[in-house]
């Protein structure tokens, strides 16, 4: 196939906030660029349980040197941030094709084509280099037991109010469940918490939430059954078991599946990026965030892969992540990423995989 239609520079796939990041980044440098998201800008951060607060605070998740304003200086929710990034997007006069999948790439002589899908149909593009920001949590880690797709069971914790007067079972013990169980408690719902540990990881769980749920469970106003695993969930019951496998029921009117998300590797996979150990982590230079393929990188949460044990990568460490980018396509770090002097970012190499 031949190069000759007109060529952007580079194609960021995702619009979450390290994908508008590194758009910001680029357009600063002068560097022309081609940008969709399957969704609305911030797609991720728009499902989030309805007025949740960040765990970083506003300096950690500002963007391109942009303050976020604020009337209480304190943490902001999702639906703050998100007015933030559509007056980031408004403000640098950022073109993204919104609504707009990219299904494909193909490596060309010397650029990619993209297929895209929306609702006008399959598109094709072409670009020198490609940028993976398309985040990890693409679908909810399924339970796979009997009565997961009952209409009162869900993945997704949207509010509380609709569980007050309720019974509600949730099983879960990281930071989504634990929220969940505190917020729904105090809308009035009778809350039971089952999760498969015997005790709560603090790093698992935001620092000043853990105490307070604690404080429910010896009260017992919050029900809490440790090392716990629920079997199946009928219209009334779950049916859960111990570790010594001995099982018993538990009534539910409703039931939040609070078991954390997974990436959807597909994109990787036809593009040829090869995909490592059990998180199947893309292969990437840590200096450039180049995988294997050369002109195709990865940024931001994307980098961590399908699996993880524990969430590793956030708006506040990726960062660095466009730095990486914009300086081994433009030979320049950028002046500003967040607000904090952008080579604060710059972590010595040595600590890339850990964070
Ligand atoms: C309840 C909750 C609380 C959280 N709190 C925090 C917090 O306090 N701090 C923090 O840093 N993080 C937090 N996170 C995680 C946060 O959402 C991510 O860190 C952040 O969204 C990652 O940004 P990103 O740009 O890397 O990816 P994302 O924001 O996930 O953006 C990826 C984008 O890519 C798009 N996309 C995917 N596939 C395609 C495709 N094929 N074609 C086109 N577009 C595509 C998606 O629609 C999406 O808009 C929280 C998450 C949850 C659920």
């Amino acid at each position: 196939m031949s190069d000759s239609k007109p060529i952007s520079e580079v194609a960021i796939i995702g619009a979450g906030p390290i994908g508008i990041e590194l758009a910001a980044a680029l357009k600063r440098a002068g560097v022309s660029t081609l940008h969709f998201d399957t969704q609305q800008i911030g797609y991720t951060l728009s499902w989030w349980p309805r007025q949740t607060y960040f765990f970083s605070t506003t300096e950690r998740i500002e963007i391109v040197g942009i303050p976020m304003p604020s009337m209480h200086q304190q943490r902001v929710t999702g639906e703050e941030y998100l007015a933030y990034l559509r007056g980031i997007v408004e403000a640098l006069d950022l073109q993204i094709n919104t609504y707009e999948s990219v299904m494909g790439i193909t490596r060309l002589d010397s650029s990619f084509e993209l297929v895209t899908q929306s609702r006008a149909g399959e598109r094709r593009y072409q670009a020198r280099r490609v940028v993976f920001a398309i985040g990890d949590m693409h679908a909810p880690n399924l339970l796979h037991i009997p009565g997961e797709d009952l209409p009162h069971v869900t993945h997704y914790f949207d509010e509380p109010h609709a569980y007050f007067r309720k019974k509600l079972f949730i099983v879960g013990g990281r930071n989504s469940a634990v929220e969940a169980a505190l917020r729904c408690w105090r809308a009035g719902a009778d809350v039971t918490l089952s999760y498969r540990r015997a005790e709560f990881d603090p790093k698992s769980v935001k620092h000043f939430i853990l105490p307070d749920l604690l404080a429910q469970i010896e009260l017992g106003t919050i029900t809490f059954l440790p090392e716990t695993t629920p079997l199946e969930i009928t219209p009334t019951q779950v049916i859960l078991q111990r570790v010594d496998g001995s099982r018993f029921e538990q009534s539910a009117d409703f039931v939040l599946l609070l078991t954390g998300f997974l990436g959807d590797m597909t994109l990787f996979e036809r593009a040829g990026v090869t995909l490592e150990g059990e998180s199947r982590a893309p292969v990437f230079d840590p200096h450039t965030m180049q995988t294997n393929i050369p002109g195709l990188y990865v940024a931001g949460t994307a980098a961590g892969g399908e699996r993880k044990a524990r969430y590793s990568y956030f708006i506040e460490n990726c960062h660095v992540h466009v730095g990486r980018i914009v300086q081994h396509i433009t030979g320049k770090w950028p002046e500003k990423l967040g607000t904090i002097p952008s080579r604060q970012y710059e972590l010595p190499l040595e600590d890339i995989r850990a964070n």
